[in-house]
């Protein structure tokens, strides 16, 4: 994961694009695929990408030197789009890296970049400060839809512990940490010390405090709307 120094306006700017970019997206999954967006998990994400975009996903040749030095890429060429992915990194990273690379994918859409490719180094070296947000953006797309809202919510409700909800949704102890960081202090508006505090009493098996933050904050209305909608399609 990539440590930035971007300061927290542009956080705050850039974790709500990242949330309209993967709002839209699992809308649109949830709608095409008739499952609410608290079921949504990886394995449903990926079908979808790859049925309905028709996105390539592959993992590295064994012998090819992105193996040795990177950890994901994005290719688009004539209409055609493919992600590859390093296989000898850990799985959960593994993950997130094809869906960081999806998320590039959806900001080339957002921002009409067309025929745009990215490559992603193993070391996180060398970007630049326009670069460094649209790496944050694609960080934030990838752990907002391995973990939405609406389930992420769902699960701490239903006292699932810190470690579980990693498992659910695929993710590394850091990637999950990241994202409920982000939405405490991004979406909540926390102070980032008030936080930290919060989920390692969570990583430690107290989930009061965490409950009450996500009870507080995070409606679970707006995927109802899409159950009206898939209703009324269906009349
Ligand atoms: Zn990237």
């Amino acid at each position: 994961m990539i440590k930035t120094n971007i300061d927290y306006e542009s956080q705050l700017e850039i974790y709500e694009s990242a949330k309209d970019i993967s709002h839209e997206f699992l809308n649109r999954l949830s709608k095409d695929c008739q499952i609410p967006i608290r079921e949504i998990r990886f394995n449903e994400v990926i079908n979808y990408i790859e049925n309905h975009y028709g996105v390539l996903i592959m993992p590295y040749e064994f012998k090819s030197i992105a193996r040795r030095i990177m950890s994901g890429s994005l290719l688009i060429n004539h209409g055609g789009v493919a992600i590859g992915y390093n296989s000898t990194m850990i799985k959960d990273r593994q993950n997130f890296t094809i869906l960081h690379e999806f998320g590039h994918y959806l900001q080339t859409k957002r921002y009409h970049l067309d025929n745009q490719s990215y490559s992603d180094l193993l070391s996180n070296r060398g970007y630049s400060d326009d670069e460094l947000k649209t790496e944050h953006e694609a960080n934030m797309i990838s752990s907002y839809i391995l973990a939405p809202k609406e389930a992420l919510s769902n699960l701490i409700h239903e006292d699932s512990s810190f470690y579980r909800i990693g498992q659910e949704f695929k993710m590394s102890r850091q990637a999950t940490y990241m994202r409920l960081f982000d939405q405490l202090t991004l979406e909540n508006h926390m102070q980032p010390i008030t936080a930290k505090n919060i989920i390692r009493d969570f990583e430690d098996g107290k989930n009061d405090s965490i409950k009450d933050h996500f009870n507080r904050y995070i409606p679970l209305y707006d995927e109802w709307d899409i159950y009206d909608q898939i209703m009324q399609d269906q009349m």
